[in-house]
């Protein structure tokens, strides 16, 4: 009986320490949304179902705002491609495409030729780049036809 006591007094002791451990971790956290202190489980981030979801919800708007504002970008790129190039074959200037508000830095896809020219893509709607700041605009025909 005695000795029995002493087996348990010690499995007592560890799981306090631990415990204590485990306090003193979780002390230095916060709440990822609302900032409040976090006790319990060293690897919680969230001091409740609620602050979870806000800040879920909120790095997925950011997120998705970001997406759109990229798509934005690539719809009015490809307009303008468009309009500058009715016939599916034109030559313009590239301050034609800059005055229009034209971003060079986003593309949905590049097609390099046999002769190493590279067309940029945006959507159906692309371009080369040729001498004297010219560029040769192209409409692409297979929308589908491009996996890679
Ligand atoms: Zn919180």
């Amino acid at each position: 009986m005695k000795e029995c006591t002493t087996v348990l007094d010690l499995r007592n002791y560890k799981g306090f320490y631990s415990f204590k451990l485990q306090i003193l971790i979780a002390m230095e956290k916060r709440c990822l949304e609302c900032e409040e202190e976090l006790f319990g489980r060293i690897d919680k981030k969230f001091c409740s179902d609620q602050c979870r979801n806000a800040y879920n919800n909120k790095s997925l708007r950011e997120e998705n705002n970001y997406i759109r504002s990229v798509n934005s970008i690539l719809r009015k790129n490809r307009r303008i491609l468009a309009k500058l190039n009715p016939k599916g074959k034109a030559k313009v200037h590239r301050d034609q495409l800059l005055k229009k508000g034209f971003s060079f830095n986003y593309h949905t896809d590049l097609y390099k030729t046999k002769e190493n020219k590279v067309y940029h893509f945006c959507y159906d709607q692309g371009y080369l780049e040729l001498e004297g700041q010219l560029f040769a605009l192209v409409k692409k025909k297979e929308y589908i036809n491009q996996p890679n």
